[in-house]
């Protein structure tokens, strides 16, 4: 079985939808500029009956960048289908995703209509947008949540209908990485070859990137993903933390993806410059603290050799280097070696003196500035440099 998974990216279009990170034409020019650096496979820019804006975007990355294969989104009714190809005219490789709600939970309360109107809209959409483009997705909205047998005709019938890849998403976030693995496989199977199965995952419960995994180990080959996760509520998949799990972990998911992964921590900053907040501190990968440490034992031990505490190379995604953050959990090696690097060269009785201090100010902060630490280098030498000595 082929083993290259299609990085699909949703920065510019599910993220972009959520609670502070809309962006205009010239921003998300600017970050799909980014992301083609990066390699994704499918740019997602927008859904263009949504708003003027989004169509102009879909319109200015088709035009940016021709040989990219970009996406717009539909809801499966003919205005939409027709307006997302209008906004692709100029991409060399258009892709028009046209999405229906499938559960019944969605049929009964949000869409009033029976699973057999459902399924011919459906298959309506796929077959007018086929009209347009050779490249058409259908995702089934809320798929985790479906009726297996149903979902399984509904992905038949859109495939039968020209559908080259069928999105199973988890729209709400409410899977398990077993279960969803189980769907996907079902899905998978009936379908053979006749499409690329691809999933789609929210973060509701902190399992989008686990159950994205699990998918892919039940033989799906293309992830919705976006930079540091943002999206819908609790966000999408992580592309950052997906591309790096398969490269980190090679041995036990043994699969590739088109991504430079240098750029993976650029590409991030990028988008927290533009949008109103960036990952937490905490986040993998990109976070501030990805790469930091402060304990004593943490820090001579990373000194010593870095895979002791780094299980991923920093430079590899971009990042320029660990960081060892000095506070009241550092050890005299850590504060030694900072020291240096700011160009104080102690002896082992400055050192002394300087720990002494670093201890008793970090005790009441968060962590020390280089500057702080310079003057205590500095102070240190000073006093224990020898007095004039009357006669
Ligand atoms: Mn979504």
């Amino acid at each position: 079985m082929n083993n290259r998974v299609w990085i699909f990216d949703t920065t510019l279009r599910d993220g972009e939808q959520s609670p502070g990170c809309s962006m205009n034409v010239p921003e998300k020019l600017r970050m799909a500029a980014k992301l083609v650096e990066l390699g994704v496979d499918i740019l997602e820019a927008g859904f263009p009956i949504a708003s003027e804006g989004d169509f102009q975007a879909v319109d200015a990355v088709s035009r940016e960048f021709p040989w990219v294969q970009v996406a717009a989104l539909a809801r499966s009714m003919k205005l939409d289908v027709e307006r997302a190809a209008r906004s692709l005219e100029k991409a060399k490789r258009p892709r028009i995703h046209t999405f229906l709600a499938t559960s019944d939970i969605h049929l009964k309360y949000k869409l009033k209509k029976s699973r057999q109107e459902v399924l011919d809209a459906a298959v309506s959409a796929v077959e007018l947008a086929r009209t347009y483009v050779d490249d058409v997705e259908f995702s089934a909205e809320d798929g985790a949540r479906t009726d297996p047998d149903y979902l399984e005709q509904v992905s038949k019938a859109v495939v039968a209908a020209g559908a080259r890849t069928v999105n199973i998403p988890d729209t709400v976030g409410y899977s398990t990485p077993d279960e969803y693995g189980e769907l996907i496989g079902r899905i998978c199977k009936a379908l053979g070859d006749t499409a690329v199965v691809s999933v789609h995952c929210h973060d509701d419960l902190g399992l989008a990137v686990a159950n994205s995994l699990a998918a892919v180990k039940a033989g799906a080959r293309q992830i919705e993903c976006t930079v540091n996760g943002i999206g819908e509520r609790a966000g999408n998949c992580s592309l950052e933390e997906i591309v790096m799990v398969m490269k980190t972990r090679h041995d036990r998911y043994p699969y590739t993806t088109g991504i430079h992964t240098e750029y993976l921590f650029p590409a991030s900053q990028l988008l927290s410059s533009i949008i109103s907040f960036g990952p937490q501190p905490n986040k993998a990968i990109v976070g501030k603290n990805a790469f930091a440490h402060e304990a004593g034992i943490h820090q001579d031990g990373f000194l010593k050799e870095p895979t002791t505490y780094e299980i991923i190379n920093p430079k590899s995604v971009g990042v320029p280097e660990s960081r060892l953050v000095l506070g009241k959990h550092s050890g005299r090696h850590a504060l030694k070696n900072r020291c240096e690097d700011l160009g104080y060269h102690l002896s082992p009785a400055e050192l002394d003196l300087v720990y002494q201090q670093v201890t008793e100010l970090a005790d009441n902060k968060k962590g020390l500035m280089d500057e702080e630490i310079a003057a205590m280098a500095r102070r240190s030498q000073e006093q224990a440099a020898p007095q004039p000595v009357g006669d």
